[in-house]
């Protein structure tokens, strides 16, 4: 399966499906770059959503997620990534972009900013020491640190971080908007009254379904079962869902529509 991404070339964005540009400025359209759970589906990458409109935003950076960008790009071209914790399989492939950006096809790009919780920072440092140098994320990215409940502009986007409960990690989803649409991203999360809030009356909420059941879960609670994703998505009003980070091997209803790594959607 091919992952198509579309260019975005002085603010317009050529849709190779359409052979025609169409206005960024009202886009926000969705790629799929990766959507594993924190073990990969097979052939597949983790969690990392592009999100193109007048600028390009990375949510997440999982392992296979770059290489999967690179299938498009000698090097990927996006403005900001934003990162919701510190699991791998959210934020693993960051380190070989510090490679590639020091050493490889990287290192003429314009530095992209890294959006991180209020402790990432020091999360990254803490990695650094072991991969590399404490400041090895410092050398090539733009570190930026967002606050839960406070928006914040990237790429084009105004993003509002919430956290959401995910065992005992510091984590949030995030509610992205181009002013005109809405999507709502949960990252990983247990069930929370907060989910309804993050996909309040959104466009499009792409929801976490890691389990077959929530009591496959340890405590506190890390990941969402497909009935309660059903519940948080009935609550928030939004108007499309998709099932995301789901393991290949679970069943998942014909009702509900699941994420796949090269999907596009025009939110
Ligand atoms: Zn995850």
């Amino acid at each position: 399966m091919t992952t198509r991404i579309f260019l975005a070339t002085l603010g317009r964005v050529y849709c190779p499906d359409y052979d025609r540009p169409v206005d960024a400025r009202d886009t926000l359209r969705l790629h799929v770059v990766g959507c594993s759970p924190a073990w990969p589906n097979p052939g597949g990458a983790q969690s990392g959503y592009l999100l193109e409109g007048s600028g390009r935003l990375l949510m997440d950076c999982g392992p296979g997620v770059l290489a999967r960008l690179r299938e498009e790009e000698g090097w990927p071209r996006v403005d900001a990534i934003a990162i919701t914790h510190f699991h791998l399989d959210h934020w693993g492939d960051l380190v070989p972009w510090v490679w590639g950006s020091l050493y490889g096809l990287g290192h003429d790009l314009p530095r992209v900013e890294l959006w991180l919780s209020p402790t990432g920072r020091e999360q990254l440092a803490e990695f650094g020491e072991r991969l590399g140098w404490a400041d090895m994320f410092e050398r090539v990215f733009d570190l930026r640190a967002y606050e839960g409940g406070q928006p914040f502009r990237a790429a084009g986007f105004e993003i509002l971080p919430l956290r959401l409960p995910h065992y005992t990690l510091e984590t949030y989803g995030f509610r992205v908007s181009n002013g005109d649409r809405t999507l709502a991203y949960s990252g990983d999360s247990g069930p929370s009254e907060h989910l309804p809030e993050l996909a309040r009356d959104v466009d499009l909420f792409v929801c976490e379904a890691t389990l077959l059941t929530g009591d496959a879960d340890g405590a506190p609670r890390g990941h969402l079962s497909l009935d309660e994703v059903q519940s948080a998505y009935a609550a928030s009003g939004a108007r499309r869902l998709l099932i995301t980070h789901r393991p290949h091997e679970l069943p998942t209803d014909d009702g509900f529509e699941l994420a796949h790594d090269g999907l596009t959607v025009d939110v």
